[in-house]
């Protein structure tokens, strides 16, 4: 049996345990806890009140641009005005209404199982991203910020996402050496200041991604910093193009 069969044997069994489960335990809205018939895990009202991005969008960074894609590239005005460093990049949802919700519970509030729904959307946003052999790995949280939280939103997020698509899923590519102090309220140039040097390969894990393309995935993107850094940290240790799917991306209306 080759690796692919083998997983995609493994993969079956696994979605065979997840309808069991499912048997047992009914649907509920991942929103507001009321049963629900959806395969995606939001009631109707929920799902109306969830902004997923559609239509065009910026292929640097997932934004919703006005008009529409003619196959050209487009840009928003923030990745015109700040190249990112990365390949291309998508989002799943706008970071607004239920969406912060999910993605703040996700996060803070001891939700992981929010992460499975939220791979599948990812999935479905970045699909114009993902290629043969490509590896997966999550923005890395600071050890002290992981035992606070139990686990890493990014990594949960990761792993789902590889199971999703198949690819190879790398948890520790990346790690924090530093703890940095929360970005928010700060502007762009002083995130890029406080992350520059933080994020570094793991000694270990270098010659996984030498050549090889790496898709980079976080719970959120707000200014970029942190997924500039990661970028900086890949390119640093030879991987071939780097891309970023978030869940979330903080922008302004379209
Ligand atoms: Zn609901
Ligand atoms: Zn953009």
């Amino acid at each position: 049996m080759d690796a692919g069969s083998f997983i995609r044997r493994k993969y079956r069994i696994w979605q065979q345990v997840q309808t069991a489960v499912e048997l047992i335990y009914p649907p509920r809205c991942l929103g507001c806890g009321n049963l629900t018939e959806s395969d995606f895990g939001l009631c109707g009202s929920c799902w109306r009140d969830t902004p997923f991005i559609g239509g065009a969008v910026c292929d640097s960074c997932g934004a919703p641009v006005p008009g529409n894609a003619d196959g050209h590239r487009i840009e928003c005005d923030d990745c015109l005005k700040t190249p990112r460093p990365w390949r291309d990049g998508r989002a799943a949802l706008l970071y607004q209404a239920r969406a912060r919700s999910l993605v703040l519970s996700l996060k803070h509030g001891d939700r992981p199982e929010l992460a499975r729904p939220a791979s599948r959307w990812m999935a479905q946003a970045g699909r114009a991203l993902f290629r043969p052999d490509m590896l997966i790995a999550p923005v890395p949280l600071h050890w002290s910020r992981l035992i606070k939280r139990r686990y890493n939103q990014s990594a949960l997020l990761a792993q789902h996402l590889g199971r999703e698509t198949g690819l190879d899923v790398c948890p520790d590519l990346l790690e924090r050496r530093v703890r940095t102090p929360v970005l928010d309220g700060k502007t762009a140039a002083e995130r890029a200041e406080t992350l520059s040097g933080v994020i570094s390969p793991h000694a270990k894990r270098k010659r996984k991604m030498q050549g090889r393309d790496v898709l980079l995935v976080d719970d959120v993107m707000t200014s970029g910093a942190t997924l500039a850094a990661c970028t900086q940290a890949c390119a640093t240790a030879g991987a071939n193009h780097i891309f970023v799917l978030v869940l979330a991306r903080v922008a302004k209306d379209a």
